[in-house]
């Protein structure tokens, strides 16, 4: 069974085709600038790219040049569209609807509509990119994929907010969580490494890439997690602010006469250690620039570490204790250094990273000395397989 998997966004979309006999990426690729001028693109099978750069003035025309790519008898890896058994979507808001994945229908479709309110900069691009994907394969089946559905199972304490009752019953503010499908797997894959089940385990992911948040999961089940009702709660991110004291938002309207929009706007995109820093969203150039002595490109780290720390403690409290620690994502699956100092200073807690075992970049492996009494584990994370897996499941 082949399923292609799809992550559409404003003017992007990526996708990868896996073969579910042996959970092989047959193709993956990413379009990008859709309905912009220059629009690509990149197709890569093994390591050959393929490029195809053509106007593309919407998710439709992105869709078709992507089946295009995967059935061309040169850089192609079907002979045919009906090879394709099923479509995993990745959405990000499901709402209080969605504890789990579904086959998309006519009344998940409204549903996803109503969602949209709640994250109105990604939901529209998701319902897009389906409609564009149900109109060219209209026999094939179509699953949607939540970054919601895994937190739904954080009881009422944890998701609600000290706001007046009426705005969750009137506006459905609460706490969804993000990064759900990641959170999942790895922390499917850390109790894989432990050799335990899933069921028996109290786990602290931290997802730490652009985007970033931890999350407590215990019994295989969510209980917490960083982000909230956007992905602008919790820690600290490249471009996001992550919880501050909402005090501060009325204030910034007034003194820097901001409209609500433009606040919104330096909390999503001109905060984080970019904004700290002064330097880059990125962390490779801030870890350089702190290196050869900026200051403020330290500060942003450190602020981000701290952040990181404060909630594997929180955690572990929320759960009565904690089992093992998983790091994930660019950052988390790349920065030894990143990992060594959010973990400093834990060994109270049976927390303890081995100096040779960290050394590593993007592997699965445990990195936490033999004497730990909390495991710590970098694992590198897969959301389309995990979104494939979830697909296969609802259509075989
Ligand atoms: P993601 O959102 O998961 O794709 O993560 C992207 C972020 O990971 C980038 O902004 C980089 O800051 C960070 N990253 C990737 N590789 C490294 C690395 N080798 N060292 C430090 N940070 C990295």
């Amino acid at each position: 069974m082949k399923i292609l998997v799809i992550n559409c966004g404003s003017s992007s979309l990526k996708y990868q085709l896996i073969d579910m006999e042996n959970e092989k990426v047959l193709a993956k690729g990413l379009v990008e600038r859709i309905g912009i001028e220059g629009s690509i693109l990149t197709q890569k099978v093994n390591d050959e790219k393929y490029i195809i750069e053509k106007p593309m003035k919407d998710h439709q025309v992105a869709v078709e040049l992507v089946l295009g790519a995967l059935v061309d008898s040169t850089h192609g890896v079907i002979s045919d569209m009906s090879e394709i058994s099923a479509v995993g979507h990745r959405v990000v808001h499901g709402g209080e609807k969605y504890d789990r994945s579904v086959i998309i229908d006519d009344d998940v479709m409204n549903n996803l509509e109503e969602c949209a309110k709640l994250a109105p900069l990604h939901n529209p691009a998701n319902i897009i990119g389906i409609n564009a994907c149900k109109k060219l394969m209209p026999n094939t089946p179509m699953v949607a994929v939540f970054d919601t559905a895994f937190h739904q199972t954080m009881p009422e304490h944890a998701y609600m907010y000290a706001l007046p009752y009426e705005y969750y019953e009137k506006h459905s503010i609460r706490r969804y969580g993000f990064h759900g499908t990641s959170h999942k797997f790895v922390s499917l894959a850390a109790a894989e490494m432990m050799g335990k089940s899933i069921e028996d385990l109290k786990i602290i992911t931290c997802h730490l890439g652009n985007g970033a948040s931890c999350t407590a999961i215990k019994n295989g089940k969510s209980v917490d997690t960083s982000m909230g009702f956007t992905p602008l709660e919790g820690l600290v991110m490249g471009t996001r602010c992550g919880d501050l004291d909402p005090a501060i938002i009325p204030f910034l309207m007034r003194e820097e006469n901001l409209s609500a929009e433009e606040v919104d706007k330096v909390m999503n995109k001109k905060s984080g250690v970019l904004g700290v820093s002064g330097v880059s969203s990125d962390f490779r150039d801030i870890e350089a620039a702190a290196e050869s002595g900026n200051h403020r490109a330290q500060l942003a780290l450190d602020l981000f570490h701290y952040r990181v720390k404060k909630y594997i403690g929180e955690y572990a409290a929320a759960m009565d204790g904690v089992d093992a620690i998983v790091f994930t994502a660019g950052l988390g699956e790349n920065s030894k250094e990143s990992r060594k100092e959010i973990c400093k200073g834990l060994e109270f807690m049976g927390i303890e990273i081995d100096k040779e075992k960290n050394n590593i970049r993007g592997k699965a492996v445990e990195i936490s000395t033999d004497d730990s009494k909390i495991k710590v584990f970098v694992i590198p994370t897969n959301e389309e397989l995990m979104i494939a897996r979830d697909t296969l499941e609802l259509v075989k």
